[in-house]
């Protein structure tokens, strides 16, 4: 792995693809989570301590090409700064002659971060500036143009720099101009910040060298968004656990009565198939078996329990039941390699989210007891936060889609582009 361990900054300048997507409060601009720029700070600080000076680059929500201050990463400065206990420099455009400036003038030790980067559409290479009544041969050509001018724009962005040093691992499954195509420019000089690092070695662990019993747990609101994982995953799992709401897509195909549950009617046929799958491969299915039902998609809504397959006509399940929290946790209990991926229930209402969290503190019990553990995802990683679980997990990882696309097979584009 071309990691930034060996490499000496010394006089060096890098610039280094972070991921300073954070939330903001609405109203005052400020951080509300840093979980992901304390994320960059081993590798920033391994430049800056090597006596070389670090030129940061994100993007910030989705401007779709077009500079607003809602999206600008001045609002995150002061964060910054506070962790990582140092003043640092400011270019109110990423490329241009302040940015120039400011880089040439860049002394050892010093960090400068770099404007939105999506305030330009060659950032994702997208002509965001086309109409919506454009013609496809419009759109066809518009495409050309901004590849083209994306071109230049990644020119102007490694020009600032010696070495490139990729640590953004929630978008290195997107072939953006500062996640895969910069690296190009730094042949033997492109390499992988810490929490790549770290996050490539969780994810090999599981996937690649896992301690059995390996217990995979998918849960989350549609089968259609974890299909492709839960089919790679077969391939290398003993258990798979089924929880949340694409539970009752399986339920349904198996012919269970799921009142107004979540359902993905045209999924029936492929969660059948899943399960014909997993037989064939020898792999255990755990489906929930009971649930707490309510009359209302509401906080507020009333509640009772059913099996999971007589919901009553009229109630919908949105969290696993309390015999299911007993099955699950036995098999999760048992594994000596366990990933996490998307909530057990709607746990984003107080009444609904007990499934989720008795599932996060099955997950951090096993670990004490030697299991190697994997959360992913924002949803899973919000629930290990929320119950204060997270040092008792082995690894949480901070790229939702990336890690999921990892864990379906995919090489990331991102990552693809420093390996080569
Ligand atoms: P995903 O982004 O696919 O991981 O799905 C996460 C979302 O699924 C969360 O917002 C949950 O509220 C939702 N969810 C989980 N269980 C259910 C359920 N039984 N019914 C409806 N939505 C659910």
């Amino acid at each position: 792995m071309k990691t930034i361990d060996n490499y000496n900054f010394n006089g060096k300048k890098a610039i280094v693809r972070v991921d300073f997507n954070v939330p903001l409060d609405k109203a005052t601009f400020q951080v509300t989570d840093d979980t992901r720029i304390r994320g960059a700070l081993p590798t920033i600080k391994k430049i800056i301590g090597d006596g070389g000076a670090a030129i940061l680059m994100s993007h910030l929500g989705r401007p779709n090409g077009k500079p607003q201050d809602k999206f600008s990463l001045k609002h995150v400065v002061p964060t910054i700064e506070k962790d990582l206990g140092l003043k640092i420099k400011f270019a109110p455009d990423c490329v241009g002659d302040e940015a120039k400036k400011l880089a040439a003038e860049l002394k050892p030790g010093e960090v400068l971060l770099l404007e939105n980067l999506r305030f330009y559409e060659e950032e994702e290479g997208k002509p965001y500036s086309l109409g919506e009544n454009a013609t496809d041969e419009e759109k066809k050509a518009a495409k050309a143009k901004v590849k083209e001018s994306q071109k230049e724009f990644v020119n102007k962005l490694a020009s600032l720099a010696d070495c490139y040093v990729n640590d953004a691992f929630g978008t290195a499954h997107r072939a953006h101009a500062s996640t895969a195509l910069i690296a190009a420019h730094f042949p033997g000089n492109s390499m992988f910040g810490y929490l790549i690092e770290s996050e490539l070695k969780a994810m090999d662990k599981v996937l690649k060298a896992a301690d059995k019993p390996f217990t995979a747990i998918m849960g989350g609101a549609k089968v259609s968004d974890k299909i492709l994982i839960i089919e790679n995953l077969l391939e290398k799992v003993n258990n798979l656990i089924i929880g949340g709401g694409m539970t009752y897509t399986f339920i349904k195909a198996q012919g269970g009565s799921i009142g107004k549950s979540i359902c993905e009617e045209d999924k029936l046929d492929l969660a059948k198939e899943i399960l014909t799958k997993a037989k064939a491969k020898g792999v255990n299915v755990y489906l929930p078996v009971d649930a707490i039902n309510a009359d209302a998609f509401d906080a507020n809504a009333n509640t009772n329990i059913s099996k999971v397959n007589e919901t009553p006509d009229g109630w919908m399940g949105l969290d696993i039941g309390p015999e299911t929290v007993k099955l699950f946790s036995d098999v999760i209990a048992k594994s000596k390699t366990i990933l996490w991926n998307g909530p057990m229930g709607v746990f984003e209402m107080e009444k609904f989210a007990h499934g989720t969290s008795a599932i996060a503190k099955a997950i951090a019990d096993a670990t004490a007891k030697g299991a190697y553990s994997l959360v992913g995802g924002g949803d899973s990683v919000a629930a290990v936060n929320k119950n204060k679980l997270a040092d008792k997990i082995s690894y949480v990882s901070t790229g939702g889609g990336a890690m999921l696309e990892y864990m379906e097979g995919k090489e990331l584009p991102g990552i693809k582009a420093i390996r080569e």
